[in-house]
């Protein structure tokens, strides 16, 4: 079943509809999410589960997977990263052009997970922004879903200065990201 995506809050009458810019761009942007998948181990079989036809990323507007950077704005980050694969996913994420969004896909992405050792990085998040973390080790098919739509909903709600406002450059400034 298509769905038809909700307008945003705007001024209707007779014959048309008037909304703000940043409204509509969001809207176009949460319904078009291209994601990157990071996947580096068993979380990674979780959204092979989520693209298939049962649980259908699709109709979120997020079928179109990308493997280069440049052309994807969802880093999806999945499965147990080692602090010798850190800079590989800085990179990636570098290479990533505005505006883009990360999620952090189970335990281990989020906090190392249950590998509390030498070699594994207790979190993506201490090597770039993180904007939702989804829970679980595994997490299931729907809490990935879940995950892509709290990306929607930021998508949507996003000011379009928000990538030029000394708050996000402060916050890239943090991670020493320029
Ligand atoms: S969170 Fe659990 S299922 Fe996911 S990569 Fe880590 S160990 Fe595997």
């Amino acid at each position: 079943m298509v769905k038809i995506s909700e307008a945003p809050p705007g001024v209707e009458g007779p014959g048309f509809f008037a909304t703000t810019l940043d409204k509509a761009v969001g809207l176009a942007r949460s319904n078009s999410l291209w994601p990157l998948p990071f996947a580096t181990s068993c979380c990674g079989i979780e959204f092979m589960a989520t693209m298939a036809s049962n649980y259908d990323l699709a109709r979120f507007g997020s079928e179109r997977i990308g493997f280069s950077p440049r052309q994807s704005d969802m880093l999806m980050v999945m499965g147990t990263i080692a602090k010798k694969m850190g800079p590989v996913l800085r990179q990636v994420y570098e290479q990533m052009a505005e505006p883009k969004w990360v999620i952090a896909v189970g335990a281990c992405a989020s906090s190392g997970g249950v590998f509390d050792t030498y070699s594994v990085l207790q979190g993506i998040d201490r090597i770039i922004p993180v904007d939702v973390y989804v829970p679980g080790c595994p997490p299931r098919p729907e809490q990935i879903i879940q995950g892509v739509m709290r990306v929607q909903e930021l998508a949507a709600t996003e000011s379009l200065n928000r990538r030029n406002s000394e708050a996000y450059r402060e916050l890239l400034a943090k991670y020493d990201i320029k």
